[in-house]
Parts: structure tokens; sequence; C-alpha cells
């Protein structure tokens, strides 16, 4: 990358996946951070451009590293987001666990959507740390840190009509 007039100019080969082509591109960045124009070009550096990847479904805890050091690692390798439930430390310390998680990534140049763990614990089998009822889970939705109802595992109990987990879907507004 060079900086010409508080331009920055990326070059290579510019992957464009709407239109599923691969092409070499000069792109201009202006001092606010956004592309100004992507323009023609014959010569570029053996390199390749293309948009971040967002992980659509991720337990950051199952890295285990704290969500600041997994962004660190994410990010190097491309994945500049991701959908996190953090149903596996709720399953241990509960809300304080998913408040650790949330808090520790602040500052962390990775996106993180959290979700509100929706199966804590997984089943009515499970020896779990904690438990988090449908009226935690509508505060957690209330939060502006948390952006949906994470993965419903318990399927069974939404075909057989649980109340407390269509409570939970409720809140999620399914
Ligand atoms: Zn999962």
């Amino acid at each position: 990358m060079s900086v010409i007039e508080n331009m920055k100019i990326i070059s290579g080969n510019f992957i464009d996946i709407e239109n599923r082509m691969i092409s070499k591109r000069i792109i201009n960045i202006n001092d606010s951070g956004n592309i100004e124009n992507i323009i023609p070009t014959e010569q570029v550096q053996d390199v390749y451009i293309l948009p971040g990847f967002i992980d659509a479904h991720i337990h950051i805890e199952s890295s285990m590293v704290t969500p600041y050091e997994f962004a660190k690692k994410a990010l190097i390798h491309g994945t500049v987001a991701t959908v996190s439930d953090p149903h596996e430390i709720a399953n241990v310390c509960g809300i304080e666990g998913i408040r650790y998680m949330i808090d520790n990534a602040r500052g962390a140049k990775l996106k993180i959507f959290w979700g509100a763990p929706s199966c804590v614990p997984a089943t009515s089998f499970e020896n779990a740390g904690a438990e988090i009822d449908a009226d935690q889970v509508d505060l957690l939705l209330q939060s502006d840190d948390i952006w949906y109802l994470s993965e419903m595992m318990n399927y069974p109990g939404v075909l057989n009509g649980n109340e407390e987990v269509h409570k939970k879907r409720s809140n999620g507004h399914f």
C-alpha cells in the first residue's frame, strides 16, 4: 500500500465476488477510509484483494483464548467479523461469563455480533454451572451488545410446545 496526497492506494488482483471475476485493479481509498474508485490497470503485484470473511457460526470460547486474542488471530487470516453465541461460557458461568466475553472483546478490531444463548444448559441431562431462563434471555436481548437469540438447540422443546422455550423464541422476535 502506498499513500499519495492523503489517498491510500492498493493494487492487486481484485476478486469481484458479485461478477465472479478476477481482474487487475488499483483501489484508491480516501482519508475517511472509503473506497474512492477502482481503476483497471495492467501491472499489479502478485496479491489478491477481496472482502473480509464473516464467520457465521463460532463459539469463540472453543478457541481457548480470550475474544480479544481470538480477534488478533482471526484478523490476520482475513476474518473481519463473527456471529458468536457465547453459550459455552454461559453453561459454566451464566450471565457473568457472557458479560466477560463482551467486555473482553471491546477494543478488538474484529466485529463480533453476539447472541443471547437460548439453551443454557444445553439439555436437562447436563450438570451445568448455570441456567438462563426466558426472563434473563429477554434482559440480554435488551442489551445494545446483543443482536439476536442464538442457536435453538432444543428443537424438541420447540416442536412439543415447551412454554419456556417458546417464551425465549418470542423474546427473540421469531
Ligand atoms: Zn453452535
